[in-house]
């Protein structure tokens, strides 16, 4: 089973401060190993990784671009 091409995250309560920041992003997966200083979400929305919290599905409410774009990626591979 192949596994999903992006990541689903959030900012920790602890950091969120704007509706933005507490909604679900899907950020795409890097395409090698190391850890990016920062993930950008589909949408363009930067996250920390130290800040970002990540789920194993959508939960709460979910950013429309990231899914719209996250759905376009998985119809795409
Ligand atoms: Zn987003």
């Amino acid at each position: 089973m192949d596994a999903p091409p992006h990541v689903i995250a959030r900012v920790r309560g602890e950091y969120a401060r704007s509706e933005r920041d507490r909604s679900c992003h899907f950020f795409p997966l890097p395409q090698d190993s190391t850890l990016p200083s920062v993930l950008r979400a589909y949408c363009g929305f930067d996250i920390m990784p130290g800040q970002a919290e990540a789920l194993d599905g959508p939960a709460g409410m979910p950013c429309l671009r990231c899914l719209m774009a996250a759905a376009l990626a998985d119809s795409s591979v």
